[in-house]
C-alpha cells in the first residue's frame, strides 16, 4: 500500500520515516472543570488524518494511532497504577461503519487497564463539528452510563474541541461513582 502522509509504497498505512519524523507526539495537557486532559498530538498536526476518518483508509488510520501511540502512552502511564484501572470510550456509536472511539479503547487493553466497552452512550446525536462552545452546552449529549461505580478509569475520545463533552461524561461518571484519573484524547482542537 502508500503511506497515507507521503504516498511512498510502504507495508504499513503509515511509513516508518513518516511515523518517526512527522508523527511525533506533542504531549499536552489542560484542564476541564478538574479534569485534566491529555493530548497527544495538536490537531492541527494530524488535521489531513483524521480528517479521513469516515473513509476506508479512516479505519486503518485509527489503528495506527491505537496501537503506536494510544497503547505505548497507556502503558507507561499503567506501570505507576496501584490498582487496576478501566477506559471507557466516550460514546462507542458506531459512525461510518465502526466506533473510532471503541477502536482506540481496544489498546488500551494493556498491562493494569481494561476497555470497558459501551458503557457510556449518548442519547442525543446530534453533530457538534463547527458548533460553538454555547450550542455544544445548550444541545449536552445527554449521556447514560450502564457499567459498574466504585472503579478507577481513564476517560477516552478522539479529539477535544471545547471540553464540553468530557466535561458532562466526567460529571456524569463521578455521579455514577466512578473515579476519573484523567482523559486521554488523540488531538486537542481547541
Ligand atoms: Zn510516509
Amino acid at each position: 500500500m502508500r503511506c497515507l502522509s507521503c504516498r511512498k509504497w510502504s507495508p504499513y498505512v503509515i511509513c516508518r520515516s513518516c511515523h518517526e519524523q512527522l508523527l511525533v507526539p506533542t504531549v499536552s495537557t489542560r484542564k476541564v472543570g478538574s479534569l485534566d486532559v491529555v493530548s497527544l498530538f495538536r490537531y492541527r498536526n494530524i488535521e489531513p488524518f483524521l480528517l479521513s476518518k469516515y473513509t476506508p483508509a479512516g479505519y486503518r488510520l485509527y489503528r495506527y494511532f491505537g496501537r503506536r501511540h494510544i497503547a505505548p502512552f497507556l502503558e507507561a502511564f499503567a506501570e505507576g497504577l496501584d490498582a487496576p484501572a478501566r477506559i471507557i470510550a466516550v460514546d462507542e456509536q458506531p459512525v461510518g461503519g465502526y466506533s473510532h472511539t471503541a477502536l482506540l479503547a481496544r489498546y488500551g487493553a494493556v498491562p493494569g487497564l481494561r476497555p470497558l466497552h459501551g458503557v457510556l452512550r449518548a442519547q442525543n446525536r446530534v453533530r457538534y463539528a463547527g458548533r460553538s462552545l454555547r450550542f455544544r452546552l445548550e444541545n449536552p449529549r445527554d449521556f447514560r452510563y450502564s457499567g459498574p461505580s466504585g472503579i478507577d478509569a481513564v476517560l477516552l475520545d478522539d479529539i477535544v474541541t471545547t471540553g464540553a463533552t468530557l466535561a458532562e461524561a466526567h460529571r456524569l461518571l463521578r455521579d455514577n461513582g466512578v473515579n476519573v484519573l484523567f482523559a486521554l484524547t488523540l488531538a486537542d482542537a481547541r
